[in-house]
């Protein structure tokens, strides 16, 4: 007796392989069987004639940290047909803590102060993760460390490199982490405190990592006219510390950039044709999203957000730190020249007094309260104490849909590279495939009708087109009804047994 019986899928089973016509039958949560006509009987039948049926997406790079404490029966990622996600991105984690700063570290990792409210009752990876599992999240989440957390815990926001007493400190955090199930090292070289350390003291806590068979990922230092040195350094990270080198959102940013976008990718092919593992996701949209900070230059940004706060008031300082928006600074990535006051929208700010502002522009802001947008932007930090998320429009359309094609895109493929090509990178061989004994995270949908609605102004739509969700074998989204189910796990890189796929590294 099959939990689940799905009749006469296309299956496309995330292997990269051509689209075919079978069954699928679930028990205990994996699929029991799949082939064609199947015998037996199901407490469940799903006639799925025209949909396909394709491994759970893995969304290998958002910042969902707190929303798997806060909210583990959110259904954002469900309806997009997502079973794991991957946190921990960009060098901000809610794990390892150390306990004098782990308030600090956790308001880094969620974009500021103010935002994640509840207890902070975990230091370990282990903790965290346990946190996350009592929680009963609907899909699974799966974490890296990030090497800003790690450096909050050692050094504060110290802007120097670590001494080696604190790497040795921040390697002891993460061999720990590691050895609790952690993905592997993430970086945001762009953020402080990340952006404080040099390659040497990265490639360190790479080195950590590999050895216990995580990987290495890493938003670029600079994404911006430093694309290409900035590429070059985190290859040069993986090929020294001997760790898998994964490029987090590969994007051109700004204009006068765009034409980066070709160099760019043949230096991540000629990564790989010298043999070093190197990978990259990309988003699917041309607009980024991070924090109103980016627009800050990394000296502002040494001791953290009260010592930016104190900065920005103080008239000099603040008209320091205006000029340097404008002018910018040598090896600095300003994300007001990548975009312009006009494409920096703001998207969350942490204090209900800046609620008004979410939706618009910092132009448009600044027009409406009669003020310099410089000013302005620096009044909403302010006014937000220092949590204000942005969407910033420094992209262009044609080179994310270039990147996403690479080399070629078919259904098959494409679902390839949202499943079993992300479920190797993440070490995780039961995930990511439609196949006796792979776990059953599944996705049915109709091929004809499967798309996104939401909207840069409207962004709570959900995509049309998705007939059922699985995670663990069981329904968590029947046709347009969340069924309620919470079946999610946080999944350990360190207890998977099963062997990776081979091959599929394209
Ligand atoms: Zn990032």
């Amino acid at each position: 007796m099959y939990d689940l019986l799905i009749r006469g899928a296309t299956i496309v089973d995330g292997t990269g392989a051509a689209a075919y016509t079978a069954d699928a039958a679930v028990a205990a949560g994996r699929f029991a069987a799949v082939g064609p006509r199947l015998a037996g009987e199901a407490a469940r039948t799903i006639d799925a004639a025209g949909a396909v049926l394709a491994p759970g997406f893995i969304d290998i790079h958002c910042h969902s940290d707190r929303y798997h404490i806060e909210q583990p029966a959110g259904e954002i990622k469900v309806r997009q047909g997502v079973t794991l996600e991957v946190v921990g991105n960009c060098g901000a984690s809610l794990a390892p803590l150390a306990p004098e700063r782990a308030r600090e570290a956790v308001d880094h990792a969620v974009g500021g102060p103010g935002r994640f409210r509840g207890a902070v009752d975990w230091l370990s990876f282990g903790q965290y993760a346990a946190k996350v599992a009592a929680g009963r999240p609907v899909v699974n989440a799966m974490g890296l460390v990030g090497h800003g957390t790690l450096r909050i815990a050692a050094m504060g926001f110290a802007a120097r490199p670590a001494t080696p007493g604190e790497v040795a400190r921040m390697s002891g955090l993460l061999e720990e982490a590691m050895a609790e199930g952690a993905a592997g090292l993430s970086s945001g070289l762009y953020y402080a405190p990340g952006l404080f350390a040099d390659s040497a003291e990265v490639t360190a806590l790479a080195r950590v990592a590999a050895r216990r068979g995580g990987f290495y990922a890493t938003h670029l230092r600079n994404e911006a006219e430093g694309l290409l040195d900035s590429l070059d350094e985190a290859i040069g990270i993986g090929r020294a510390a001997g760790a898998a080198v994964h490029v987090s959102h590969l994007k051109a940013a700004g204009r006068r950039n765009w034409a980066l976008a070709d160099a760019a990718v043949a230096r991540i092919e000629a990564a790989r044709a010298e043999g070093l593992d190197v990978t990259a996701d990309v988003y699917p949209y041309h607009f980024s999203s991070t924090s109103l900070l980016a627009v800050i230059p990394p000296w502002a940004q040494a001791g953290g957000i009260p010592a930016l706060l104190a900065r920005i008031a103080d008239p000099d300082t603040r008209a320091a730190i205006i000029g340097q928006i404008k002018d910018g600074l040598p090896g600095w990535e300003n994300i007001f020249h990548n975009a312009g006051w006009e494409q920096i929208i703001i998207s969350a700010v942490g204090t209900p007094e800046g609620r008004a502002w979410e939706g618009r522009s910092v132009a448009d802001i600044a027009r409406a309260a009669g003020k310099d947008p410089f000013d302005c932007a620096l009044d909403i930090i302010a006014a937000g104490n220092g949590a204000v998320s942005i969407i910033a429009g420094s992209m262009n359309e044609e080179i994310v849909a270039r990147f996403i094609r690479l080399p070629a895109l078919s259904l098959p493929e494409a679902i390839h590279k949202m499943t079993g090509l992300t479920a190797a990178r993440l070490g995780l061989g039961a995930f990511g495939r439609i196949a006796a004994g792979a776990r059953a995270d599944a996705v049915l949908f109709d091929p004809a009708r499967f798309a996104d609605t939401a909207t840069f102004e409207d962004p709570r739509r959900h995509p049309t087109g998705v007939r059922a969700v699985l995670v663990a074998g069981r329904l968590v989204l029947d046709g347009e009804a969340a069924t309620g189910e919470r079946p999610g796990s946080f999944v350990s890189r360190a207890r998977q047994t099963h062997p990776q796929p081979a091959g599929g590294l394209s």
